[in-house]
């Protein structure tokens, strides 16, 4: 092996120093590079062509169940921040401010926002005058600056990050009901059947919810590492926001109404957790539904086989591409195949095809897994039937790992030195029964750094909130005392 292909490997251990190997993967991977001003990223075009993967996916189907896109300021007046206290006490240790323009002190400051319901629920309220106007369903894709003083961790911890934010206003409570759960559900598939990781849904603690929130549900993805991702939130905001900002309409009888109002966001922290489930000591790992490029052709050859060769991978790249799949052929001469295998592997792309004298002479192709290194010979005939199949394999692979890792990972305990010694010991979710009292939480938190990180719902969907089931023994798994609800422990990111 050359120098240059081994500085261009990962040098760190996923098992060993998950965060450091998590920041080389990011950076050797071409993803992202840390901006000069900390806690801020430059997102690479690799990285971005896997964010622009999420995007579409999911505003394919937002389109689809009625939601319009829209873009509202960066800035946000304080005074319009101020309306909803909520907003202002959850969110006000971490809103950058800006005071001057040129020259000019400001007269009122202005919040980079934080989360922009105080800037599009003004709106909202003029664009509703009767129950005709609603539901009305509106989305942008932004970024949000929250000035939190944490270690700058790419896609997981910025102060700056890319998301979607949706907001809606209802008529009724269950119509905000049914929107919160359409949400959920998209958020659920886009990991499930876009980013191969399941995931877990719930509704955040009380003490934990979206400011002004009367809910949050949320879906709760476990890294292997032990730690809890909060995936995506979905919120109904009650009527909180639809007070403060005066959205209210004539109903069917002349009446004047208050609506009922949701948000729901997905950051781009989701690329975390892809890029942390399922790559390895060689570097990135993608699942072939979001990887930029699905199948990389490597030829071999020598000089005297350097044109047969050739000419046939380039037939094949060609008949792949016509059948959808994004294809790259690897024909540079100045790397040797050994290093073309290790830095495609790096890069995470998911069917490598090699294809040398032999392969061409016996018309077939050698097909290699990126996540296994599993190796099949095929036949050329029905290529493009074959990878698609090999895709589907790669893709069902790295999610039953992720369903196996999850469901080896929910354990429950019933004292406060059994969640402590589980979480101690093995990661993952402890579930116990809860009180409902946030000192529990404390108790736990102060101890090992985990919390309650969400409550299971029984009869989630339709257009109810959904009950958190009752657990099968009824004392606090911390404190003691009578307990109605499940809570799920974790660390989290
Ligand atoms: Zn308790």
């Amino acid at each position: 092996m050359s120098d240059e292909s081994q500085e261009l490997g990962i040098t760190e251990s996923k098992s060993h120093k998950p965060g450091e190997w998590y920041a080389e993967v990011v950076q050797k991977a071409n993803l992202a590079d840390y901006a000069p001003m900390g806690g801020f990223i430059v997102t690479k075009p690799r990285g971005y062509a896997l964010w622009e993967g999420i995007q579409d996916a999911l505003d394919g189907w937002f389109k689809e169940t009625g939601v319009d896109n829209v873009y509202f300021p960066l800035f946000i007046p304080e005074s319009f921040l101020e309306r909803e206290k909520d907003i202002v006490e959850g969110f006000d240790p971490e809103v950058a401010w800006v005071t001057q323009g040129g020259h000019e002190e400001l007269e009122e400051r202005l919040a980079v926002r934080p989360t922009s319901e105080s800037i599009i629920a003004p709106f909202m309220a003029d664009w509703t005058r009767s129950h005709r106007d609603l539901p009305l369903r509106l989305n942008q894709w932004c970024s949000v600056v929250r000035w939190e003083a944490t270690e700058t961790k790419p896609f997981f911890r910025t102060k700056e990050f890319m998301w979607q934010e949706g907001h809606t206003a209802h008529a009724s409570n269950e119509g905000a009901w049914e929107e919160v759960w359409t949400r959920l559900g998209q958020y659920e598939r886009v990991y499930e059947d876009v980013l191969a990781i399941p995931v877990l849904r719930g509704k955040k603690p009380e003490h934990d919810k979206f400011p002004g929130a009367d809910t949050t549900t949320t879906v709760e993805a476990l890294m292997p590492d032990g730690k809890s991702v909060q995936g995506a939130t979905s919120h109904n905001l009650g009527q909180s926001f639809a007070e403060a900002f005066d959205i209210t309409f004539v109903d069917e009888d002349e009446e004047e109404r208050t609506a009922y109002t949701t948000s729901w966001g997905l950051s781009w922290r989701a690329l975390g957790a892809l890029i942390m489930t399922h790559s390895d000591d060689q570097g990135l790992v993608l699942p072939p539904t979001i990887a930029p490029t699905q199948v990389v052709i490597v030829p071999i050859w020598q000089e005297d086989t350097k044109d047969d060769v050739l000419e046939y991978s380039e037939n094949i790249a060609d008949e792949l591409e016509d059948a959808g799949f994004r294809v790259e052929l690897d024909d540079r001469d100045e790397r040797n195949p050994g290093f073309k295998f290790n830095e495609h592997e790096l890069n995470g792309i998911p069917l490598r095809l090699e294809i040398g004298p032999y392969e061409v002479e016996d018309e077939e192709v050698t097909m290699v897994h990126r996540p296994d290194n599993e190796e099949s010979v095929e036949d050329r005939e029905d290529i493009a039937d074959s990878v698609d199949d090999h895709l589907e394999e790669i893709y069902d692979k790295l999610y039953d790992a992720a369903e196996e890792t999850l469901e080896e990972n929910v354990r429950e305990a019933h004292s406060p030195e059994d969640i402590l010694g589980t979480i101690g010991k093995h990661g993952g979710y402890v579930k116990t029964p809860w009180c409902g009292d946030e000192a529990c939480e404390e108790a736990i938190k102060e101890k090992i750094a985990a919390e309650i990180v969400m409550q299971p719902l029984e009869d989630e969907g339709g257009s109810t909130a959904g009950e958190v089931p009752e657990p099968e023994r009824d004392e606090c798994g911390v404190c003691g005392d009578p307990a109605d609800e499940i809570a799920y422990f974790a660390k989290s990111y």
